[in-house]
């Protein structure tokens, strides 16, 4: 199949990509998250080739994407005060809600089965725009091959999907650079199914009851609930290794492990470490940016991991950042990129 490369601030561009959409085949847009891959959620043979592009297992569900508080219930028919407040605070934005499904209203491989269906209003004006030219609810996970680390900029879909989708609408890197919070409302207590780039904080200050981590902070152990937590996630090539102590035990460690590889291994820190490193050869150093700024160091997250598939590395070292506000997303990103290894 033949991608095509779309420019999102075109408008005939747009358009095209909303044809395709309409007409059943996936297109790859960006988000202020990552880059989705879209397909329309209410066609079954069309959200299937999202799980086809990218070998992602089916029980996985997809986000559904949508532009317009009034495409909600097309989805659902029970919207709680909590996610009525949740929505009016943070859509368009990085939080992805779980609703119960309206019977029927979406087909089963869209849900992975379950009676429920996330739902997100993105804030990028290109996925806006689009939404709304397609005017369909769209799936759309990560535009990544499955087990990748998700795409941040049109470059990583274009090396992981080419030739494998319609189409790739391009609209620059991504503001967050991580995926949204996953959170269950229709329960009793709201659940974090997922961490992402809204905070437990800043959702208790709306909700106004406590928030909860259906698994602790930066664990690994998985949960029933959000079916694709447990499938091994945004691993680079080279085995990945989390540093831990001050940052001179962290240098020191490094220093150590470089000198072991014969320089033959990656490193991405924040700027803070990178300074007290001895022995690292410039074109295998990422610097994450700085240890006082964790967004920016989520947001560099992903293109770091994919930076050293491009290199022949054996191994690549970083290290621990505090799991409070959005580290809880970096170090959930972090840990699985890792397999949870510590040294
Ligand atoms: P991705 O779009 O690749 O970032 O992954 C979407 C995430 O949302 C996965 O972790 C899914 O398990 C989760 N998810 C999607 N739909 C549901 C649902 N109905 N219930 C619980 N988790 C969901
Ligand atoms: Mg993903």
């Amino acid at each position: 199949m033949e991608t095509k490369l779309l420019r999102g601030e075109q408008e005939r561009d747009l358009q095209e990509a909303a044809r395709l959409l309409r007409a059943g085949e996936t297109v790859a847009f960006p988000t202020e998250t990552v880059y989705g891959l879209g397909a329309n959620a209410l066609d079954a043979d069309a959200a299937r080739k999202i799980y086809a592009a990218k070998g992602r297992p089916s029980d996985n569900p997809l986000i559904v994407h949508i532009y317009d508080r009034a495409q909600l219930e097309m989805l659902t028919d029970q919207i709680s005060e909590t996610a009525e407040k949740l929505m009016d605070a943070f859509w368009p934005g990085p939080l992805t809600i779980i609703f119960h499904r309206r019977p029927g209203a979406v087909p089963d491989c869209v849900t992975g089965g379950l009676d429920t269906v996330a739902v997100r209003m993105p804030n990028h004006p290109v996925a806006l725009r689009l939404l709304r030219m397609a005017d369909l609810p769209i799936a759309a996970p990560s535009a990544n091959l499955s087990g990748k680390p998700s795409p941040t900029a049109v470059s990583h879909v274009e090396h992981d999907l080419s030739g494998r989708i319609a189409a790739i609408v391009s609209g620059g890197s991504c503001a967050v650079g991580v995926e949204s919070t996953v959170l269950d409302v229709s329960g009793n207590a709201p659940v974090i199914l997922r961490p992402g780039g809204i905070t437990r904080e800043q959702l208790e200050a709306v909700t106004s009851e406590p928030v909860i981590y259906a698994t602790p902070h930066g664990s690994t152990v998985e949960t029933p609930r959000a079916p694709g937590m447990k499938y091994t996630h945004y691993a680079p090539e080279a085995p990945v290794y989390i540093c831990t102590g001050t940052p001179e035990e962290i240098a020191e460690k490094i220093d150590h492990r470089l000198e072991v590889h014969k320089g033959r291994a990656g490193v991405m820190l924040s700027r803070q470490t990178l300074r007290l490193l001895q022995n690292a050869d410039e074109n295998l150093v990422v610097n994450l940016g700085s240890r006082d700024d964790l967004k920016q160091i989520a947001c560099n997250l992903f293109a770091a991991l994919r930076y050293f598939d491009d290199s022949d590395v054996e191994a690549i070292y970083t290290e621990d950042f505090p799991a409070e506000h959005i580290g809880v997303a970096l170090m959930n990103r972090l840990d699985k990129a890792a397999g949870s290894k510590k040294i």
